[in-house]
């Protein structure tokens, strides 16, 4: 799928705000929603969505639901970085096939890193799906710090 194209309503993102697959969530409120990534990059590694804004990318996102989505993501942030005590933080956005995009609901990824750790993002999405019991526990840790 390229960077056009019609918003899928069956796309995991839209599942989860439907409440028709789990996720495991670190923060919500009026207009985003935080959880983690279930093949993750790194311990702790989460998506921040829109809960209203059908934009696919950032180049159709409205202003409105953009501003909202990067508030989440600097919250996460600083609640991933007490919880997790990383190193450094990466954020990180896809658009289009391409460019590494596979869920085609616009969401920021937000990685813990440590010194020493991998830095590339290029195999994301490909990885081992994470345990979910270890998966809850960790957001415990998170949600703790909010
Ligand atoms: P993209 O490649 O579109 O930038 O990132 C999509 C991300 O969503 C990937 O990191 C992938 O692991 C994650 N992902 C895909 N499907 C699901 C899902 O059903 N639940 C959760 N929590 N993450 C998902």
């Amino acid at each position: 799928m390229s960077l056009d194209g019609v918003y899928d309503d069956n796309n995991p993102f839209a599942l989860i705000l439907a409440g028709k697959i789990p996720s495991i969530k670190l923060y919500e409120d009026a207009h985003t929603l935080a959880f983690l990534d279930i093949q993750p990059q790194s311990r702790g590694h989460s998506l921040v969505i829109s809960k209203w804004s059908r934009a696919r990318n950032i180049l159709e996102i409205e202003d409105e639901a953009l501003a909202q989505v990067m508030a989440s993501v600097k919250k996460v942030a600083n609640a991933t970085r007490r919880a997790l005590a990383p190193d450094g933080i990466h954020i990180a956005q896809f658009n289009g096939a391409p460019a590494g995009q596979t869920v085609f609901h616009l969401h920021v990824h937000v990685v813990p890193r440590w010194e020493g750790g991998p830095l590339g993002f290029s195999a994301h999405a490909q990885g081992n799906v994470a345990d979910a019991a270890a998966l809850t526990a960790l957001a415990d840790e998170i949600r703790a710090q909010f």
